[in-house]
């Protein structure tokens, strides 16, 4: 469970996060909605720790972790300003999390070769960053933040800057590894077919706050907030590519 009671976070005189109070299941698939500036990004840089609060507690699973920075949070995160690092290799971006963690090196080949086995850059090992596609860079920083086995996932618009045909293919790589692995993935999400197809539950940011949450069932078929209802009376007809993707899971 991730708890945030009454937290607030300014920048100078503009207020990111009007005191936020928030629970999100964990073990499952969370999509996070809501206009531009409306905080989405604050609170999972916050939830990560790379960010503090002016006030409020934010627990994981019980735990106060305010104080705790983000390489101790056991927190996986993909920020799109999160880059990898330019100056290795494929498997060393992988394998960083767990070198500073002192795992041994044989534990860190078997992880780093199943988990680029897992996102299909299995021969691309030894490139650089530079050496590989948007989609490809993608899903490094995807199992950059996996490597470590974290029980908690966030991501800022993970897929956004993909194309559309490698989106699709992100969307079910998320959700086969988030069965295999069982762990909690909460992000932000512009593109409302795959909230639909792929998140469990759905919250609506606005203004600073969490304005609705629920199931995502529950969200699409009786929105409540004002910004929801036009949000979802405007949604287009269904992705064709993703629906054909549906139940096609890689
Ligand atoms: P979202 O991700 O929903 O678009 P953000 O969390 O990025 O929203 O931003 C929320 C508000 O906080 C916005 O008004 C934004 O301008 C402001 N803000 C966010 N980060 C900073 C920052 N580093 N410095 C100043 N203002 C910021
Ligand atoms: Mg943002």
């Amino acid at each position: 469970m991730i708890q945030c009671e009454h937290v607030k976070k300014e920048y100078g005189r503009k207020t990111a996060l009007a005191d936020f109070s928030a629970e999100f299941e964990t073990g499952k698939i969370i999509g996070l909605l809501g206009p531009n500036g409306s905080g989405k990004t604050t609170l999972l840089r916050m939830i990560a720790g790379l960010e503090m609060p002016n006030s409020g507690d934010i627990y994981i699973d019980g735990k106060r972790v305010n104080d705790i920075p983000a390489s101790k949070r056991g927190i996986g995160f993909v920020f799109q300003n999160y880059a990898l690092f330019r100056y290795m290799t494929v498997y060393d971006n992988i394998a960083f999390g767990l070198k500073v963690q002192k795992v041994d090196k044989k534990t860190i080949d078997k992880r780093v070769k199943e988990l680029i086995e897992l996102i299909g850059l299995k021969g691309l090992d030894k490139r650089y960053p530079s050496q590989l596609s948007g989609g490809q860079r993608q899903r490094v920083a995807i199992a950059r933040a996996l490597s470590t086995k974290p029980e908690l996932i966030v991501a800022d618009e993970p897929i956004a800057s993909l194309d559309v045909s490698i989106q699709a293919q992100m969307v079910n790589l998320f959700r086969k590894l988030q069965k295999e692995q069982g762990f909690s993935f909460l992000f932000i999400a512009h593109d409302l077919s795959m909230v639909e197809f792929l998140c469990d539950r759905t919250g609506v940011m606005y203004h600073g706050k969490l304005v609705e949450e629920g199931r995502t069932k529950d969200i699409f078929a009786h929105p409540e907030h004002e910004y929801t209802k036009a949000l979802l009376a405007a949604v287009p007809i269904p992705d064709p590519r993703i629906e054909r993707q549906k139940g096609e899971v890689l």
